[in-house]
């Protein structure tokens, strides 16, 4: 099988045009048939988008072709192989805590190779947790234990479930993942375009079968199980956890794939002496467009085309003062939605469905920050820095869950907002207008004032006096990381597996995904003495 990269055909060409390029590229040489390995656009020039594909063709004579011409290759075996099996009988159980894409990946992997993991999750079952977290977006009610950041899914559950990552991935790990996700129900599209999605909606039936999966062999998931400490010998291996009430279960491999919100745990495991330090993460609010302005500015005249769908964008700023504004987590044709996690503070993020057709696109405006010069003092420092400010935007959206809201004319202008304009906010319980400079650092709030006209000049109509802007946008990624060796294992708690984007090996669910089976084969390994880590 054949690669071939970089067929570029017109947005609107016939189906029949892919077959000439092929048959064009491989000088005029008879293929078998081919399939689309890749589909993206460029619309650099929206009146000129061209689609871009990757395609692999099967051809005789593969040999020859590929002497011929240096531009084409053989295509990657990207098959997933187990690295171990757990043998018959074997009666000893890894632990995997957390069931966001990391937990959920890693006791998949687990349990597909005999290993039948036990999984705990504090939250509960998902349809119960999303009328847990509706509560929050109708009712102003916060379940602490129940909501956009903890529960069955983990915290991409509710989200624009983007699948796309700029990882390395040599093992090919993040096509298992989206071959899981097909089997589980996710659009088989993901498997080609270059930048899926799926939605919330599919997401939570997706989760489920992912669960029934893993029951089916043999894995065990208890809900309403919150770990609240480690069970350590003399030489700091980990025996077992310890669960909320007392409960204790052993195990001698625990994947700690915990997601970027759980405080209480990252305390816990300072407090057991776990080699932990602060990480740099970004803060910022989320701006609301209509997506008609989006799509207008970025496809010309084929916005709306039913192949390009809702347009997004990427934006970057270098600020004077140091700082890089960028865009975090763009949702088109989504809703902002009540992130928070804690009783009195406040968070933002995004969420869309698979059809994206809601009025506004979204997304994160955050600035970076960094852990000796913004929240020097420990690993936790930066969890009490997150936490100031999400006590701010509450205070400021009222103390009711509202979130503070102003339009992007007055933050420019440096004036509280009183009322909003043309673009409705999409945030639920509801916002209040009011000064954003309030809850965010003078330096963030420089940053982004001088970032806004910049990104106007790339996206005209981005600094629109009536967008938007809710805050604050704070859980951006883990504010700790928590270091492992090659083996995947803690640097100092044998036994213990950081994992995925708590640990700070993840940003995103693809890449919490593909972290997740990487720790799963470290587990598999070293419970058969089968060798180091690919
Ligand atoms: P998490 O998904 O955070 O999962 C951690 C799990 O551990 C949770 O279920 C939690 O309840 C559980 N847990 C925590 N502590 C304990 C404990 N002590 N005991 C037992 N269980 C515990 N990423 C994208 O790539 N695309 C998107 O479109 C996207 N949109 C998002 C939208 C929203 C609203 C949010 C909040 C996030 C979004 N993200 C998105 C980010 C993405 O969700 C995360 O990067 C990803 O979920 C991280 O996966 P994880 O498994 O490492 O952690």
């Amino acid at each position: 099988m054949l690669r071939l990269t970089e067929i570029r055909l017109p947005l609107d060409h016939p189906p029949e045009a892919l077959d000439a390029a092929v048959r064009a590229r491989l000088g005029g040489a008879a293929h078998q048939g081919f399939t689309i390995f890749r589909r993206g656009y460029d619309a650099r020039n929206p009146k000129r988008i061209m689609l871009a594909y990757t395609l692999d063709v099967e051809v005789e004579g593969e040999a020859a072709l590929l002497a011929r011409d240096a531009t084409l290759r053989v295509a990657p075996d990207t098959a997933y192989r187990f690295v171990a099996r757990a043998p018959a009988g074997m009666t000893e159980r890894p632990v995997v805590i957390g069931t966001g894409p990391c937990g959920l990946l890693a006791a998949l992997i687990l349990a597909q190779s005999g290993f039948r993991p036990i999984i705990l999750e504090r939250g509960k079952v998902v349809r119960q947790r999303t009328k847990d977290t509706w509560d929050l977006w109708r009712r102003n009610t916060l379940h602490p234990e129940s909501n956009v950041q903890f529960g069955e899914g983990g915290a991409g559950t509710f989200s624009d479930g983007k699948l796309w990552s700029q990882i390395k991935d040599p093992f090919h790990f993040g096509r298992k993942v989206l071959e899981e996700f097909v089997k589980a129900g996710a659009p088989e599209e993901i498997l080609y375009v270059s930048k899926p999605h799926i939605g919330t909606f599919r997401l939570v039936q997706m989760v489920e079968s992912i669960r029934e999966t893993i029951e089916g062999l043999g894995g065990e998931y208890r809900f309403g199980c919150r770990v609240t400490d480690l069970d350590l010998d003399d030489q700091r291996r980990v025996r077992g956890v310890v669960l909320e009430g007392g409960e204790r279960i052993a195990a001698r491999h625990v994947v700690l794939a915990i997601g970027h919100s759980a405080r209480d745990s990252f305390g816990m495991l300072l407090e057991r002496g776990v080699a932990m330090q602060a990480k740099p993460f970004s803060i910022g609010v989320r701006i609301e467009h209509p997506q008609s302005l989006i799509d207008r500015q970025r496809f010309g005249p084929h916005a709306g085309h039913p192949l390009l769908g809702a347009a997004d964008y990427k934006l970057v700023h270098h600020a004077a003062n140091g700082r890089s504004v960028y865009s975090f987590c763009m949702c088109p044709g989504g809703t902002v939605v009540a992130a928070a996690s804690e009783p009195g503070r406040l968070v933002t993020n995004g969420m869309s469905q698979y059809s994206r057709n809601e009025r506004n696109a979204n997304a994160g405006i955050v600035v970076g920050i960094t852990p000796e010069v913004d929240y020097p003092g420990g690993p936790l420092a930066g969890i009490a820095f997150q936490r100031h400010w999400e006590e701010r935007a509450f205070a400021a959206g009222g103390g009711t869950y509202a979130a503070p809201a102003q339009r992007v004319g007055d933050f420019l202008a440096g004036r509280p907002s009183t009322s909003l304009g043309d673009v409705i906010p999409s945030y639920r319980p509801g916002v209040t207008p009011t000064d954003l400079a309030t809850c965010l650092p003078d330096f963030v709030v420089a940053a982004m004032r001088e970032a806004l006209p910049a990104f106007d000049k790339q996206i005209p109509g981005f600094a629109l006096a009536d967008a938007v802007m809710t805050g604050v946008e704070t859980r951006t990624s883990s504010p700790v990381r928590i270091p492992r060796g090659v083996d995947c294992q803690s640097l100092n708690t044998p036994g213990l597996y950081p994992a995925g984007e708590g640990a700070g090996y993840a940003g995103g669910i693809m890449s919490a995904g593909v972290d997740g089976i990487r720790v799963a084969e470290a587990v598999a390994l070293a419970m058969t003495d089968g060798g180091p880590v690919r």
